[in-house]
């Protein structure tokens, strides 16, 4: 069998992840990433179970473990009375249930674990790709220094304003979805006053939320504020430092908790949210995308990032299978992953509605269904929650071979 090479656009962590699920199947991998360092921006995020699975498969588990906080529940808290609603497990209860542990981390530390089973070789960064081609017999991408470098299948991992995607399906932006982020990271001890406990909170307002969890073995407080904005910002995408007293501003009239996280933290960003329409298509040919250049969706459920690392597996895997056929092996990770994310990226959406409406009628019916969950020891998973985080990549591969 003719040993197949894989190029991989974008060292995400979609990218990475794609790099060593391939490395482990014995695949020859080369990532190239635009930036001059590998780099995530400052900020929690959450390792749901079926995420976390596939990195204890990638033999992470422990330095992840090291890294990251094991919050017990999550709880869903009014804005006001800061009142809890609802009550999802966590912690040992998902990860028995689930099989596989349930993590928050900040983004810098999940990037150093995956990074550290990357090593040294197999990436070139500094590398913008231009252009990518392909022929019967194989895919070539363009760097902007010129050079050119070939393979077998190209990974398209390069987010959300995707060069590859661009180029396969055209230019079409993503869609402005009329909210904003805030995001802050907070000295513990500013916070450890305010008993959050090791959950991961999430507080619903009219026309914003805030999510906020411990990260950094629980050195740091996260939070991350979204808001409903009806000014779509100049540019397509921003990153930007933004004002705590703007932040302050936008949390108006919310409980002390909130306010007072706010006001410790010493910087917040502030991004536009874009996601898409989902894709009819990722594959053309010999090159593929993945995660969010294939299928970006709201934050709402913490699954942007989990979806790019089940991605990773499973294409790692269908290549593995497929590799004298690998326009073959593409198609079976698209059908295989498709139907997944875009059931995800609707449900994030839904989520944006459930979490930020403005309808009081709405509000109160919500609470209402929600206070019957909301008892630790009783609490169940709901069903979206079981099809999210029990989902398991070597299963769904068996079952598609
Ligand atoms: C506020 C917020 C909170 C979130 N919280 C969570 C969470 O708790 N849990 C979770 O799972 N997900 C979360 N997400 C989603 C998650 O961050 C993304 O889904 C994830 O980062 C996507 O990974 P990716 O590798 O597909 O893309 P990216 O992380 O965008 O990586 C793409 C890479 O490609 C590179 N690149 C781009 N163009 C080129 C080019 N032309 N040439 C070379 N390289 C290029 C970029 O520099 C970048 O490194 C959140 C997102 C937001 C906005």
């Amino acid at each position: 069998m003719a040993k197949l090479k894989v190029l991989v656009a974008g060292g995400g962590i979609g990218g990475i992840t794609s790099v060593l699920a391939l490395r482990k199947r014995g695949i020859e991998v080369q990532l190239f990433e635009q930036a001059a360092a590998f780099g995530m921006v400052g900020a929690g995020i959450q390792v749901s179970s079926n995420a976390a699975k596939i990195l204890l498969k990638l033999g992470l588990g422990q330095a992840l473990k090291e890294v990251a906080t094991y919050p017990d529940g999550r709880d869903y808290r009014g804005w006001d009375t800061a009142e809890r609603l609802y009550y999802t497990p966590l912690g040992q209860k998902a990860e028995a249930h689930f099989g596989s542990p349930y993590y928050a981390a900040h983004r810098a530390e999940l990037l150093d674990v995956l990074l550290s089973g990357l090593g040294q070789h197999g990436f070139k960064l500094g590398s913008r790709i231009e252009r990518v081609d392909q022929d019967d017999n194989g895919v070539s991408l363009t760097l902007t220094d010129g050079s050119k470098h070939h393979g077998d299948i190209l990974i398209g991992g390069d987010g959300i304003h995707s060069t590859v995607r661009a180029q396969l399906f055209g230019k079409e932006l993503p869609r402005f979805t009329g909210n904003v982020a805030w995001r802050g990271l907070v000295p513990a001890e500013r916070v450890a006053h305010l008993n959050l406990g090791n959950l991961v909170n999430v507080w619903m307002g009219p026309n914003r939320s805030i999510v906020s969890y411990y990260v950094s073995a629980g050195k740091i407080y996260n939070w991350i504020g979204i808001s409903r904005t009806k000014t779509e910002p100049a540019r397509e995408s921003w990153l930007a430092e933004g004002k705590i007293e703007d932040a302050l501003a936008e949390y108006h009239g919310w409980n002390p908790i909130i306010r007072t996280i706010i006001s410790e933290t010493p910087r917040v960003l502030k991004q536009a949210l874009y996601d898409r329409e989902p894709l009819p298509e990722w594959q053309v040919n010999r090159i593929v995308l993945l995660g969010d250049a294939a299928h970006p969706m709201l934050p709402f459920y913490a699954q942007g990032g989990a979806q790019s690392i089940e991605d990773a597996y499973v294409l790692a895997g269908c290549i593995a299978d497929g590799q004298d056929k690998p326009i073959e092996a593409l198609a079976r990770f698209v059908k295989l992953r498709l139907p997944r994310t875009a059931w995800m990226q609707g449900l994030a959406r839904r989520e944006e509605e459930l979490y930020q409406t403005n309808d009081e009628a709405a509000i109160k019916a919500r609470n209402e269904r929600m206070r019957s969950n909301r008892i630790p020891e009783t609490a169940t998973f709901p069903p979206e929650q079981e099809r999210l985080y029990g989902y398991n990549a070597e299963v769904e591969l068996k079952k598609s071979a």
